[in-house]
């Protein structure tokens, strides 16, 4: 089946596209194509850098149309999806563009997945092929071993890839993959591929938090996911003599758009770093320029050797409400301090660079493109809250999705009548100094935000009933210093299981262990917010963030 023909992506409606192809917001040229432009006009410099290993725009372009021509030599075909459970490194990023360069669809799932989501992801994406990186700390867990139990009696997986693995009769690494195809062959194939793709045709598939169930596809498309990075570079007035380190997990919505496009819209270099690398040295050792922290790395700003970073230059802070302490900390150092407010769906809120310090201390800023639409409703409906008050985020705009991935059903619920897209996210729009910029007040998703990465209530409370001993569960947040928020259980049930004894159980169902909880509340019986018997988790919030009384 042709892309255009997919009935489970939701397109932007014609009118809307070509108004946004008409503002040259959305480029012709695919993301492969973008880089390939770039990697012409900046060959020589570095476009990528993780620790002793740099690779310029040429060199990575070249061993990117090698990778892409190798793995179609392989039998993968364009349009295949492609599961990624990668770490930071080089070889993700040679394979994120040798993918998109041979037209095959990554699938940004988290390394940290287990069978649970791993089988529900790659069966609703129809997944092809799996690359799995065996770079993880030793005796860390065997994702080689994990990629080919998934690939058992799986309907569509049958390809595994992997980094940092020996060569196996049933798995290819991709270390060299394609290296043996002459530059110019690999590169005429790539345009070859690139040639038959549309401006709106699927790239990448992101996943989100979600409100209910297991977490949604997010289709990123072509132009406007391109275009959502290349708005995020020219926001921070980049000009590609930028050194952009990024330390998250780079497979992240943030960091393709802050750490991997961004950077090389503007032709500036990556500085790649890992999720455990201490900041300050990074900076200082790399002469890094620019940093997105979220918001468990928030007290990097108080460290005082982040003064010995002296080419520092921007931080953009982004995740959660932003600590006054915080921001003065990197006044005090001459350095730039903004905020960002991003989703995977799409919509990113961005403080100016030459906004005012309270909006850029005390807001997430205004939306980051002239044509994003935004509107605040009271929640569940389309009415609109006036300025000052809180409601619900609802946005749609050139790089906003227009529907989950093969989920109509949820859709309906997800989007207003006229297709803006429910965030879920609380906010009050006010006006500043003559900006009309917007603060996040909460959310009414049922959501816990364990240190960036999301953990969807609904959906470990279906797994803690399937215990026999369990009757009722409810998960809620409880506010940690470090990471922002840790998820815990409130239970009721036949028999007091122990922590332990529940994390066990979500273990033997393949739950990513970012998901258990890591406090449990047994209740005699769950306190009701109606009649119908909704949980009144309120009331659980302000339980778990009481003191907790000996048992
Ligand atoms: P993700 O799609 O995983 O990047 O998560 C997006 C969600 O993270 C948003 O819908 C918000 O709930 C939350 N979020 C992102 N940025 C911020 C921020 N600056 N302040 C508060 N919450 C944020």
């Amino acid at each position: 089946m042709s892309q255009q023909d997919d009935p489970r992506l939701v397109r932007y409606p014609a009118s809307l596209a070509d108004e946004y192809r008409r503002a040259g917001l959305w480029g012709s040229r695919t993301i492969a194509e973008e880089f390939h432009h770039r990697a012409t006009l900046r060959a020589n410099h570095p476009a990528l850098e993780y620790g002793c290993t740099v690779y310029s725009y040429a060199e990575l372009d070249t061993r990117s149309d090698q990778f892409a021509a190798g793995a179609l030599e392989l039998g993968l075909r364009p349009g295949d999806p492609v599961l990624l459970q990668v770490h930071n490194g080089p070889y993700p990023v040679i394979a994120w563009y040798g993918l998109l360069k041979a037209g095959l669809i990554p699938v940004c799932t988290l390394s940290l997945h287990r069978r649970h989501e791993i089988s529900e992801i790659s069966r609703r994406t129809r997944a092809v092929a799996h690359l799995v990186d065996a770079t993880g700390p030793a005796g860390g867990f065997d994702l080689v071993g994990f990629a080919h139990e998934q690939a058992q009696g799986h309907p569509t997986l049958r390809y595994v890839l992997t980094i940092g693995a020996p060569a196996a009769a049933d798995s290819t690494p991709v270390e060299h993959l394609g290296s043996h195809i002459p530059a110019e062959d690999a590169r005429a194939l790539v345009e070859q591929v690139q040639d038959a793709i549309a401006d709106d045709d699927l790239a990448v598939f992101q996943l989100s938090g979600g409100t209910t169930g297991v977490p949604k596809v997010i289709p990123r498309l072509q132009a406007e996911y391109w275009y959502n990075a290349t708005s995020y570079a020219d926001w921070l007035g980049w000009d590609g003599t930028e050194r952009v380190a990024f330390v998250g997990p780079l497979m992240h919505n943030a960091g393709i758009i802050c750490g991997l496009h961004g950077p090389h819209a503007a032709g500036a270099t990556l500085v790649l770093g890992s999720p455990h690398d201490p900041i300050p040295t990074l900076l200082k050792d790399t002469g890094s320029t620019d940093i997105v922290l979220g918001g468990a790395a928030y007290d990097v700003t108080l460290d005082p050797s982040l003064a010995e970073a002296h080419a520092l230059r921007r931080v953009v802070l982004s995740g959660k409400k932003v600590p006054a302490p915080h921001f003065a900390a990197l006044e005090r150092l001459g350095v730039w301090a903004g905020q960002l407010f991003g989703m995977g769906e799409g919509l990113c809120l961005t403080t100016r660079r030459d906004a005012p310090r309270s909006v850029r201390a005390d807001t997430v800023g205004t939306p980051l493109s002239p044509l994003d639409e935004v509107r605040v409703y009271e929640p569940g409906t389309e009415d609109p809250v006036p300025d000052g008050q809180a409601g619900e985020l609802c946005c749609r705009g050139p790089y906003t999705l227009r529907g989950y991935y093969d989920a109509a059903e949820h859709n309906r619920r997800a989007f207003t009548s006229d297709g803006f897209y429910r965030t879920g996210d609380l906010v009050v729009r006010q006006d500043i100094e003559g900006h009309q910029c917007y603060s996040v007040e909460g959310r009414i998703k049922d959501l816990i935000n364990r240190g960036g990465e999301k953990i969807n209530a609904e959906e470990v409370e279906a797994l803690l009933i399937s215990h026999p001993d369990v009757t009722e569960a409810a998960l809620v947040a409880v506010p940690d210093a470090r990471l922002g928020e840790r998820a815990c259980a409130f239970l009721v049930g036949t028999r007091h299981l122990t922590l332990p004894e529940v994390r066990d159980h979500l273990d033997a169902l393949g739950v990513a262990k970012y998901k258990w909880p890591e406090r449990l509340e047994w209740l005699s019986e769950m306190p009701k917010a109606n009649e119908v018997g909704k949980i009144d988790k309120k009331k659980l919030r302000a339980l778990a963030t009481a003191p907790i009384e000996a048992s």
